[in-house]
């Protein structure tokens, strides 16, 4: 059962304006909360951590976890290594290579031997979203998918102010001239998107944007505002920081630089969304996120909110239905559920879809109407953004229906569809068509990938 009260909540003032300290395998041990756990305990943990990055910092450790519910905490599990997330052989193999006191490079071999069988690239998303300019020049920082939005991976942006443990990333850093780099990536974008007036949207994600410094991040955003590029309607930036270090918005260094350059945005007549990743109600108890919401929010920016559901940390209908209240109360606007994606611990995180629609049902039944503005449970599976709307019977035969959010192909979008029932199935792929051999998409998809292909090749 996911823990729906933060006992911690008044720990931390808003006005304490503290220093950002981030604990990583590395001082994993530094911790002062982790001296209770044993020895095996801790080695469990950092078992688990060789493969899927750990980060936390002191606030996250200080004001979102709390301790007296350790192990069973839903913060904890979101941020802390657990050794069940890795399958008992991956836990296994790594164990063993730690246990022979092993040079650094057999430990990076061996982890990237089990992430390699972790689906580290869900969704098509090194072979089918990569976009090209005109010139030929491949975009490796930028994925479109959807025909108004594209994709943006700013390369400072690449890593987040604590890891979500059902998340699979490799933070990357890069050497260069920062400054420089931001503005070649940045001139990039913006001539992709005048070469493709259909593009309305941008998404700046990661990683998380919001790690970037005030000054990286504004020569991004500058240089986009700068190309006056017509069709751009909408700048969405996704981002965990509100929850992860709010202080971003409300007393680190640079927070009135990050907010001038939101309320840039807005002037220019730009829609500036925040996509704020929240994944429990404990998120959005202290003070210092309250006010981070209202200082983002007095910008003119719009925050919309977005989580998976997950098990062991938030499959609980009533914590969502109070999650999504409280985000209404405060400004923001209840925006997706999504279905654990088919990557990393899946495993551990995954929560079947006939069950995560009937927590989702649950959930939208007890908030008012301004709540259900969310959508899902949704997979952004390689056809497109699939939710599934629930068990339904046809001629005596018990179905599952789904409809597309989103599709690679925009006439694909709002199309219901059947597959077999089945109360095991958690991701597209576990599916079965429920009355023909193939579910609608599929042979235009087959085509897709197989143009995507020869065109990267070319
Ligand atoms: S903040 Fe976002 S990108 Fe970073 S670990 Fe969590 S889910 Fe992944």
């Amino acid at each position: 059962m996911a823990q729906t009260t933060n006992p911690q909540e008044s720990l931390w003032g808003v006005d304490s304006s503290p220093a950002i300290k981030s604990y990583t395998l590395s001082n994993l041990r530094k911790i002062p909360q982790i001296e209770k756990f044993t020895e095996e305990q801790i080695f469990e943990m950092e078992v688990v951590a060789q493969v899927l990055p750990f980060k936390a910092n002191n606030y996250v450790i200080e004001q979102l976890i709390d301790w007296d519910n350790v192990p069973g905490d839903s913060m904890f599990n979101l941020t802390f290594p657990q050794k069940h997330m890795l399958k008992s052989e991956h836990y296994g193999m790594m164990a063993s290579v730690l246990k022979n006191n092993p040079a650094p490079k057999e430990i990076k071999a061996m982890a990237d031997k089990i992430r390699l069988e972790l689906n580290p690239h869900p969704a098509g998303q090194m072979e089918l979203n990569v976009p090209v300019l005109k010139d030929g020049t491949k975009l490796y920082g930028m994925q479109h998918k959807y025909k108004e939005t594209t994709l943006f991976f700013p390369s400072q942006g690449q890593t987040c102010h604590a890891y979500c443990s059902f998340c699979f990333r490799w933070p990357q850093f890069v050497g260069m001239d920062e400054m420089k780099f931001a503005m070649k990536e940045g001139d990039e974008l913006a001539q992709y998107v005048r070469e493709h007036p259909e593009i309305s949207d941008i998404l700046f994600t990661g990683g998380d944007p919001m790690i970037m410094p005030a000054k990286i991040f504004s020569a991004y955003i500058d240089t986009l505002l700068d190309a006056d590029l017509p069709n751009l309607k909408t700048i969405r930036i996704g981002t965990k920081a509100l929850s992860y270090w709010p202080y971003k918005f409300v007393s680190d260094k640079d927070y009135q630089e990050t907010l001038e350059t939101f309320r840039r945005v807005n002037k220019k007549g730009i829609h500036l969304a925040i996509m704020a990743h929240f994944n429990h109600l404990a998120e959005l108890k202290t003070g210092a996120v309250k006010l981070a919401i209202k200082n983002v929010r007095e910008t003119g920016a719009q925050i919309r909110t977005q989580s998976p559901l997950l098990t062991n940390i938030n499959d609980d209908a009533d914590m969502w239905a109070e999650m999504w209240q409280k985000q209404v109360e405060l400004g923001c606007i209840p925006y997706y559920m999504f279905v654990v994606r088919d990557t990393g611990a899946q495993h551990y995180f995954g929560v079947p879809l006939v069950k995560a629609h009937k927590i989702f049902q649950q959930a939208i039944q007890k908030v008012s109407g301004l709540g259900r503005t969310v959508r899902g449970p949704s997979m952004s599976a390689t056809p497109g953004k699939v939710q599934i709307d629930g068990v339904a019977e046809v001629n005596g035969t018990k179905v599952m229906v789904f409809r597309m959010l989103q599709g690679r192909n925009p006439e694909w979008v709002n199309r219901p569809f059947f597959a077999k029932y089945d109360e095991n199935a958690i991701w597209l792929d576990d599916l079965k068509p429920a009355f023909e051999d193939k579910f609608f998409f599929e042979d235009e998809l087959n085509e897709i990938k197989q143009q995507k292909k020869q065109s990267m090749n070319s």
